[in-house]
């Protein structure tokens, strides 16, 4: 990767605290809860909460390792106990904070940084599992920045965070800024957990969107294949995928949920959000989209040439992205599939056309047929 600019030490502090708590109280909460014990867990959240906002607001000297251990021993603090069950049911929650912390404070990577780094290789990976073998190139010249506001942050999505692509072709080779910009007042479980998911919508949609080469042409904010069929590409990929946890980093991850499932569950929330009914109209865009999406995931689940794996699905999208086909006659393509989908039944003669796709792999054939058929 090119470069990055990362958040102020401060706002790191605040960011890497709750995130790496909220993934250790995520896993304690729901056995204290049944244990009886859940106001403790209560008062341990509430305690994260007051702690790193007073730090974001006093902003006191001190390194990020020593922070977070200052962290733990407060969180350990918060608890006062009325009974010796109590504190041995607390004593694994507070166990394991504390060991997180110290070993968060020990690691030597930027924490944040490795988060955008890892979606950026899990997205190059896609796509050279299915033959284009340029990814790895590709995202050589990609650069991320981190900013912070204290304010709410402009987006559709129901998260303390918005991501940005912004294309930025050199004359060495196509490059792209991802400008990621977080409210450290008001991040919570939901933006921490989807992190995962949002960055990878980033690079899958956008970052190595094609044709890989110079000047190329931004897709619309609101275009239907870039954010909404792209954006299940995004969403089938990281619900599949392991935690990105990479077995030769040292020290956990930021977004190495403990509970995997709780990174899936979030992912879904923020996915089901981008289609939500807003004021703006581009909602209704990005609905087509996913729908169509979903449509050509269900027939090529159902034919006899395809398979119950989306994967079919993922090649057909991610060589349509990076093909010669234009911004314009991807979107189009999407109305003509969403067309063709409408009746809640695929028209035959698209059916005829996936299957005849999924014998020869000819995407060339297939868009021209789509848009010749349905639009
Ligand atoms: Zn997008």
């Amino acid at each position: 990767m090119n470069g990055e600019r990362s958040l102020p030490l401060h706002v790191q502090k605040a960011v890497v605290g709750r995130a790496l708590v909220y993934q250790v109280l995520d896993l304690h909460q729901v056995p204290l809860e049944d244990a009886g014990y859940g106001l403790l867990w209560t008062a341990v959240r509430d305690r994260l909460q007051t702690s790193t906002a007073v730090q974001l607001a006093f902003d006191p000297p001190g390194s990020l390792g020593s922070y977070l251990n200052q962290l733990g021993a407060d969180l350990r603090g918060a608890l006062s106990f009325f009974c010796r069950d109590a504190e041995r049911a607390c004593a694994a929650l507070l166990d394991d904070i504390a060991r997180v912390l110290a070993e968060a404070g020990r690691a030597h990577d930027e924490l944040l940084g490795t988060v955008f780094t890892d979606a950026l290789e899990a997205a190059a990976d896609v796509y050279y599992r299915h033959g284009l073998h340029d990814s790895q190139d590709m995202v050589k010249l990609v650069s991320t920045s981190f900013g912070h506001l204290h304010g709410s942050v402009q987006s559709e999505l129901p998260i303390q965070l918005a991501a940005t692509t912004y294309l930025q072709d050199l004359p060495e080779g196509p490059s792209a800024n991802v400008d990621v910009v977080i409210n450290p007042d008001l991040l919570d479980e939901l933006t921490v957990f989807s992190l995962p998911y949002v960055m990878l919508h980033e690079c899958i949609c956008h970052v190595l969107q094609g044709p890989w080469q110079a000047e190329r042409v931004q897709a619309d904010a609101a275009s239907r294949f870039a954010e909404g069929w792209m954006d299940v590409v995004a969403y089938v990929v990281h619900q599949a995928m392991d935690n990105p946890r990479r077995a030769e980093t040292a020290g956990p991850g930021l977004l190495d949920t403990l509970r995997t499932a709780a990174r899936q569950e979030a992912a879904e929330k923020v996915h089901r959000a981008r289609y939500a009914q807003t004021r703006d109209r581009a909602w209704a865009q990005r609905a087509m989209g996913a729908r169509a999406a979903w449509s050509i995931v269900a027939l090529m689940g159902r034919v006899p040439e395809g398979g119950s794996d989306p994967s079919a699905f993922v090649e057909l999208s991610v060589k349509l992205n990076t093909s010669s086909f234009t911004n314009e006659q991807r979107d189009l393509f999407v109305t003509g599939v969403h067309k063709a989908t409408l009746q809640g039944q695929a028209d035959p003669c698209l059916e005829q056309q996936v299957r005849t796709y999924l014998k020869a792999h000819d995407l060339e054939y297939l868009v021209h047929n789509i848009l010749r058929l349905f639009t």
